[in-house]
């Protein structure tokens, strides 16, 4: 009862504010609200936290690059996972300021990883809000200017369910980003709407196939089939192939019998922060 007062008591607060831009908010959702009102301060004064996933070639293992997966330390409910708040991010504009921060640690981070392995890959996710909105391709073109010789090894990873909704703007801007020497991925392919077409018209270089197809790729002989042809579709396209999700040793092996070309998954490692992330790279095969 009392925590229900109390998030009624927050609703009142921001309801002004907010009720105009998400009609379809439950107020009895406390935590939701309270993570919604400190977002943007969390933002700002740079609380926010990057851990990486380490992305290693198929066939060696060797580490070749990194995923930068965000996370918030909260002092009340301890450290909140993405798909907790980057749609709220997104839903209230604050999308464009949380991924340029990300954008801002991830290259610094790099530039730190580079000591230590020169040609690692740094891969950031961005989102189609950010695609669609000028001011920020001009804000991370001046970053990516900025770090002009770390471009080349940075990969920004955007959902294909998100891409297909997207406008000529948002194509026009892709290119601009890829002319500065970034890397595009496709992120979760399999899982959006697919359209063979639109693949073509986009710059991107690297295909992620979602890890629901690769969870059970040892028994699932559909999903073999669909992974095979997801790869050889890609590599006839000239691009390169990440399988996600891989928590096995057997499902490795099926990957590099099926040429995919890199590997993410907890088989390898979970993502850490950013100090377990140094020492796990100068000590593990890095190559
Ligand atoms: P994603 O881009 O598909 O990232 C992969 C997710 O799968 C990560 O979850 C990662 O921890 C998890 N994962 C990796 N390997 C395995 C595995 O072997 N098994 C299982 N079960 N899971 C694995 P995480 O970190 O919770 O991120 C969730 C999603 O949040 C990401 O999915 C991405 O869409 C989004 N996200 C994360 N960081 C950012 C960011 O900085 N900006 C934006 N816009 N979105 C982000
Ligand atoms: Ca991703
Ligand atoms: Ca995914
Ligand atoms: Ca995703």
């Amino acid at each position: 009862m009392r925590q229900v007062g109390i998030a009624l008591d927050a609703a009142k607060s921001c309801t002004s504010h907010i009720a105009a831009y998400h009609p379809d908010i439950d107020p009895y959702d406390g935590r939701r609200l309270v993570l919604m009102t400190e977002l943007k301060r969390a933002i700002a004064d740079d609380t926010l936290d990057l851990h990486f996933q380490p992305i290693v070639d198929t066939r060696h293992q060797n580490i070749i690059g990194a995923e930068a997966l965000i996370r918030w330390p909260h002092n009340e409910f301890g450290l909140i996972m993405p798909d907790e708040f980057i749609e709220m991010a997104e839903r209230s504009g604050l999308i464009q300021a949380l991924s340029i921060w990300v954008i801002k640690r991830s290259l610094q981070i790099l530039r730190r990883l580079h000591k230590i392995n020169p040609s690692l890959f740094m891969a950031v996710n961005i989102s189609t809000f950010n695609l669609q909105d000028d001011k920020f391709i001009k804000a991370l073109l001046v970053l990516l200017e900025k770090s002009s010789d770390l471009c080349r090894h940075v990969v920004l990873e955007i959902t294909e369910s998100q891409m297909m909704s997207d406008t000529q703007d948002a194509l026009e801007n892709l290119w601009s980003l890829n002319e500065q020497g970034v890397k595009i991925a496709i992120d979760d392919f399999g899982t959006g709407y697919s359209s063979l077409a639109y693949l073509k018209k986009l710059p991107a270089e690297e295909l992620k196939i979602d890890k629901e197809f690769i969870f059970d790729l040892e028994t699932d002989k559909q999903n073999q089939v669909l992974v095979h042809t997801a790869i050889e579709m890609a590599h006839n396209l000239g691009m390169t192939v990440v399988a996600e999700g891989v928590e096995s040793e057997h499902t490795r092996r099926i990957l590099e019998d099926l040429n995919c070309d890199m590997c993410q998954g907890y088989h390898f490692a979970r993502p850490m922060d950013v100090d377990r992330f140094a020492k796990y790279l100068a000590t593990e095969h890095s190559g």
